[in-house]
């Protein structure tokens, strides 16, 4: 999401950058090679963001690849996953100049106009690990973004996006199937509706425990120490701009305070006073309150507008042991009944393989479920997921406060851990001892899960962006084995 608006802010200073996506080249053309790419720009720096920990082992080799062919280049990391372990990847990884933590903006700015006057003095760059004549530097972590600094961005000038047309209407769904056409794609994997991730603000006040993105691992990562919001005024602007490239849906991800929606209810009102037509696609991060509900049926009144709402656990205890934002099932089924009586759609969404849970409780998701699907029709789906070792998350930093033993600890076990060695696709990098009865190590505890899933809360479904109960989801799953068995067969 902040990428686009990062080299849009380095062009503003007379500085050429271009955004360029390997996913999305390999879509354009499987071809594609970065390197002589790279040969043909000869750009000064190259940046790579490292923000999620699955990109560890990619982005390193990546890293490794361009360094030998271009050593004068001065090459960069940054995201969530390189702040946190930033000093770790600094000594392992000679070919990586610099890491910039957390929020990037002004110290990308500062930096590579230093780079440009051929300096190498880097220490007034803020938020900078950086190397020195064989040394690793740490400057503070000093710059975290106000809302004059997000005012200032632009988060939508697409032509700094190599291939942006696929981009836009292509990716920003939630997957993409590889094997499979991008038209396909669009039609059956996605929700037929280019999909805008709107930058809304930074922060999050509260901390699940499972969550890398919360107060306490924002502050370790970025120094954030609190909430901050866009002006609204921005966020339309961002949101005409979007909209003139395409895009219909907007994707909402970031709901500080779920009880107090003021700037949700302003932002929602001068969208209609504006006479905008948009989908949106709102998460919910605890429960919307009643003057929330109305006020978006108002304004995104269109059939692909919804609300996400994560329970995440079946049971009351559950959630105030885990969750930022908890409620109790009956305030759960009060804001469906809402929901309901005002015509809005939405989707839920559940973990299962917390830390503390008994059986009890994945009895209490199983019976939940079954009582929603049975009086809500506007639920448009159900969708029960496990949760990976998110480097920052407070599971992370004190697995034992948690009963959780992890194999993920520093940089180089999520390196390793996603090097393709281990059988780590559906791995979750931890495991709780006698989560179920006789598990002894992390394959017992995936495994469990695992069943536990198939069992009772499949919800694969032909078309993938909805979702099947139970029962036919594991019919579909039986089906398309069998499909898949009988092809290999006709082919031997
Ligand atoms: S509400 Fe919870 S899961 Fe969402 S960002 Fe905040 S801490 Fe993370």
């Amino acid at each position: 999401m902040g990428l686009l608006a990062l080299a849009d802010l380095l062009t503003r200073h007379q500085i050429s950058a271009e955004v360029v996506h390997l996913g999305l080249e390999w879509i354009e053309n499987h071809q594609f090679s970065i390197l002589h790419y790279l040969r043909e720009k000869n750009p000064r720096i190259i940046a790579l963001d490292l923000h999620w920990h699955h990109q560890s082992y990619d982005v390193m080799n990546m890293v490794q690849k361009i360094k030998s062919e271009f050593p004068s280049t001065y090459v960069l990391l940054g995201g969530y996953t390189a702040s946190f372990f930033h000093e770790e990847i600094m000594k392992n990884f000679v070919s990586v100049d610099g890491v910039i933590r957390g929020e990037a903006e002004q110290p990308i700015l500062e930096l590579t106009q230093i780079l440009l006057q051929g300096k190498e003095d880097l220490f007034s760059v803020p938020n900078l690990t950086w190397r020195r004549k064989g040394r690793i530097l740490v400057n503070p972590l000093s710059y975290v973004a106000n809302e004059e600094d997000l005012n200032r961005l632009t988060f939508t000038n697409f032509h700094l996006l190599k291939n942006y047309q696929t981009y836009i209407r292509f990716i920003g769904q939630p997957f993409y199937v590889k094997g499979v056409s991008k038209e396909r794609n669009f039609w059956i994997y996605s929700p037929r509706s280019p999909t805008y991730h709107l930058p809304l603000g930074r922060g999050c006040p509260v901390q699940c425990t499972w969550c890398g993105g919360g107060r306490s691992a924002q502050e370790i990562i970025s120094g954030r120490k609190g909430v901050t919001f866009r002006g609204i005024e921005y966020v339309l602007q961002t949101i005409q701009e979007a909209l003139s490239y395409g895009y219909e849906t907007f994707h909402i991800c970031f709901d500080p305070y779920p009880s107090n929606p003021e700037y949700f209810l302003e932002l929602f009102s001068e969208i209609r006073k504006s006479k905008i037509r948009m989908e949106c696609l709102f998460e919910s991060f605890g429960l919307p309150t009643h003057e929330f509900i109305h006020s978006f049926k108002e304004t995104f009144p269109g059939p692909k507008s919804l609300i996400a709402l994560s329970p995440d656990a079946g049971s009351n205890r559950m959630r105030s042991l885990h969750k930022g934002y908890p409620y109790s099932n009956q305030a759960l089924m009060e804001t469906l009944n809402q929901l309901k009586s005002n015509g809005v759609f939405c989707e839920l969404f559940f973990t299962i393989g917390l830390p503390f849970e008994t059986q009890n409780d994945i009895y209490e998701i199983i019976q939940l479920q079954s009582s929603i699907r049975s009086r809500y029709p506007n639920v448009r789906g159900i969708r029960t997921f496990t949760i990976e070792m998110e480097p920052g998350s407070p599971w992370h930093l004190h697995p034992e406060s948690y009963g959780v033993k992890s194999q993920l600890h520093h940089f180089m076990d999520y390196y390793y851990h996603h090097s393709g060695q281990n059988r780590c696709f559906s791995s979750l990098g931890y495991w709780i001892p006698g989560y179920v009865k006789g598990n002894k190590d992390s394959q017992g505890f995936e495994k469990a899960l695992q069943k536990m899933k198939c069992h009772y809360f499949c919800f694969i479904h032909p078309i993938a962006r909805r979702s099947s109960t139970p029962f036919w989801g594991r019919r579909f799953c039986d089906l398309s084995n069998l499909f898949w068995k009988t092809k290999r067969w006709i082919r031997k």
